[in-house]
Parts: structure tokens; C-alpha cells; sequence
């Protein structure tokens, strides 16, 4: 049954049909929004860490061992080298919203950067066919 108007090839092309430049532009400014909602940033991450003290009858060194902690650490990259960090409690939930921050702002920008790619593909298109 072909539709008079639209003719038969219409809604097969309809259903394959990718973004518009319109389409990707309003993505491409819902991204920078959400980016514009994102708190501060640290980099690195947290982890609980166990010790092991020099006392030779403590429970860390019993069998089995029960090791002290856990205890906060917060470990990085700075200039190249590793750095650690012993942390509180309250100092490990801070850090840890603000790596979380991060890595949701790495993907927003990662998304942003694939959105951008296929609309300025459209306008390279367009100024290609005029
Ligand atoms: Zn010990």
C-alpha cells in the first residue's frame, strides 16, 4: 500500500533517519547545560586502606591477621608522581562527590565531543553541496 502523498519509501526512511543538525545542536546545549550544573572537581580516587603496625603480639600480625582501618586514603597524579593522602571520614565522602563530579563531567565532554563531531560532519556536508 503506497501512500499517495508521502510515497512507499517514505516511512522506511523516516525510521532510519539520523539526527538533524537541529537535533544535534539542542543536545549539544542540553550537554554544556548539565556541564554548567556540575559542582567542583578533584582528581583521583578514594580508598579504604588497612595497616599493619610494628607491634609484634597485635592483632594485625595474628592468624588470621586483623589488619587496623580501614582508614581513608585518597591517591593522584600530580606532575607525574603518586601522591597519597590519609583522610577523614568527612574528608573521603567530600572527595569522593568530587571525583564522582569528574567523572561525569570526562563524560558529558566525551558525549559532547561525539555530538559535535556528527553536526559539524552536516555542516562540512552543507558547505560542500553549495
Ligand atoms: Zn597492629
Amino acid at each position: 500500500m503506497v501512500d499517495p502523498l508521502l510515497g512507499e519509501n517514505e516511512p522506511v526512511a523516516r525510521a532510519t533517519k539520523t539526527p538533524t543538525l537541529t537535533e544535534h545542536e539542542r543536545r549539544y546545549r542540553e550537554l554544556l547545560a548539565e556541564i554548567g550544573e556540575i559542582g567542583f572537581i578533584r582528581s583521583g580516587s578514594v580508598a579504604p586502606r588497612f595497616n599493619y603496625c610494628g607491634k609484634p603480639n597485635c592483632r594485625c600480625h595474628a592468624d588470621p591477621p586483623q589488619p587496623h582501618g580501614p582508614y581513608w586514603q585518597w591517591t593522584a597524579k600530580v606532575d607525574g608522581k603518586t601522591v597519597n593522602r590519609r583522610l577523614s571520614e568527612r574528608e573521603a565522602a567530600l572527595y569522593q562527590e568530587w571525583i564522582g563530579n569528574d567523572r561525569r563531567l570526562r563524560a558529558l565532554i566525551e558525549e559532547l565531543r561525539a555530538v559535535a563531531e556528527q553536526a559539524t560532519n552536516l555542516v562540512l556536508d552543507q558547505v560542500v553541496k553549495v
